[in-house]
């Protein structure tokens, strides 16, 4: 108990003077690790679909021409690898959906190295600006981790089926 005024004042003696690059330090840190808002997910509700299969793997596939959208060269170049896996860009274990809005193809490197880490509003808006260069015509650019209304009722029919299976 007495020694915790003395600790405290120099653990403040050691800090104060650092504390002219600490303070910005912190701040850069903060923002660069700030997610992307207005992009959901809006709960951390598990979509019942934990992997990309059939038409929504096949378009997240298509849209990436086949080829990783991870970034290269600090989010600015395009990784550009065969990809191998369709992934989440806000992770299915966060709430991320499995719909082709919040589905980027990567390739075997990058789908490793992504794991269940939540991106940050940069990487975000990096994968937006590298679409714009390659997505066919007609095809969003845009990240979405929300479900529209054809991919809740495609659950709901899918739930119906499996209760009323025997
Ligand atoms: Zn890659």
């Amino acid at each position: 108990m007495d020694l915790a005024g003395p600790l405290v004042q120099g653990f403040a003696a050691v800090i104060t003077p650092h504390l002219w690059w600490l303070i910005p330090l912190l701040l850069v840190v903060i923002v660069m690790r700030f997610p992307m808002l207005g992009r959901g997910p809006n709960s951390s509700r598990r979509d019942p679909w934990r992997g990309f299969k059939f038409a929504a793997r096949t378009a997240v596939m298509d849209r990436a021409g086949r080829r990783c959208e991870a970034g290269a060269l600090l989010a600015w170049g395009r990784c550009g690898d065969p990809a191998v896996e369709v992934d989440h860009v806000i992770p299915w274990s966060r709430g991320g959906p499995t719909v082709v809005s919040n589905g980027q193809a990567l390739c075997k490197a990058h789908n490793r190295s992504k794991g269940s880490w939540v991106p940050p509003w940069w990487y975000i808006l990096g994968l937006e600006r590298r679409r714009r260069g390659y997505v066919p015509a007609g095809s969003g650019v845009r990240v979405l981790a929300v479900m529209n209304d054809d991919e809740r009722a495609a659950r709901e029919r899918w739930a119906q089926q499996r209760t009323a299976r025997p």
